[in-house]
């Protein structure tokens, strides 16, 4: 009898566990990202940190280890403004999918989100559902599809601290990396990829640093029927694959508009998000992902 009882009690517990495990949807993800308690997760705040532990429990759930020591990398760096100055700290949030080929295993992929956005203006909270709520649930999209077929080379998956800020996580990361920078093979960066539906077409940034890229959207957004356009925009800077750039990796930007109307505004709303559109693109990035880290040859750098 009293086995019986331990066995249940085993039972309930498990299923709890796997229950709990189970919660991470994308839905449920964008909902706690721009919820009240997180202020709109500006850098150096409590909502911040509220973030980052949250993140650091998707890993987990998706068993996917951290890269360094620690999942965390808290940093501080100097926010260049009018006054000087201004001392930021934060953290990224790294984790590691260990590549399968016992040589390409040593080169990385990297794929990134912000996870910060501007907090309150004027006691208004800034939800920040596009901007970036909606890169971090496509990389972790991405990271489990990975995470159940790895590539020959090894995925590092980073969501940025106060990118808002002046890419200062990236930066950080880019200065104090514990490996050759020469290693990581490509930088495949999600900003504001909540639109699709809305804007009509998919975005990209960076096409030209990797001779392959163009052909690979092309062929990718085909496949799953998306427009795809090269970014009219001339914003190499405006997000985090930009300190990779100027080290001369290869970088590849997924957008899907400025959605001005609610860019950096308290209307950047969950409700607002197109979530077919993200699961299109996370298909779209892992298809192309997948490629690039399988391929025998390194990509080179090719700055136009
Ligand atoms: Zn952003």
């Amino acid at each position: 009898m009293k086995k019986i009882f331990l066995y249940l009690l085993f039972s309930i517990v498990l299923s709890c566990l796997t229950f709990a495990q189970t919660t991470y949807t994308p839905q449920q993800n964008m909902k706690y990202l721009t919820s009240s308690p997180l202020q709109g997760r500006n850098a150096g705040t409590k909502g911040d940190s509220l973030a980052q532990i949250y993140i650091v429990e998707n890993l987990k759930s998706l068993n996917i280890k951290p890269f360094y020591t620690d999942y965390l990398q808290p940093f501080t760096s100097k926010m260049e403004t009018m006054r000087g100055g201004d001392l930021i700290s934060s953290k990224n949030v790294i984790g590691w999918i260990e590549g399968t080929d016992s040589v390409l295993k040593k080169e990385f992929i990297i794929i990134c989100a912000h996870f910060d956005h501007v907090g309150l203006e004027k006691g208004r909270i800034h939800p920040g559902a596009n901007d970036n709520a909606s890169g971090v649930i496509t990389i972790l999209n991405i990271a489990k599809m990975i995470q159940q077929n790895p590539l020959k080379r090894s995925v590092l998956v980073i969501f940025f601290g106060a990118e808002e800020k002046g890419l200062l996580g990236s930066y950080y990361f880019v200065k104090k990396a514990k490996f050759p920078l020469k290693t990581i093979d490509a930088v495949f960066n999600f900003d504001m990829v909540g639109k699709l539906k809305q804007e009509g077409t998919l975005y990209s940034k960076g096409e030209q640093t990797a001779k392959i890229f163009s052909e690979l959207l092309e062929k990718y957004a085909a496949k799953y029927n998306v427009k795809y356009e090269v970014s009219p925009f001339n914003y190499m800077n405006g997000s985090d694959h930009y300190p990779f750039y100027r080290k001369r990796i290869p970088v590849l930007f997924f957008n899907t508009g400025l959605d001005w109307d609610n860019y950096h505004q308290p209307s950047d709303l969950p409700e607002k998000i197109d979530y077919e559109g993200i699961e299109l693109i996370s298909k779209i990035g892992f298809d192309l992902i997948t490629e690039v880290g399988n391929k025998t040859e390194k990509l080179k750098f090719n700055k136009k």
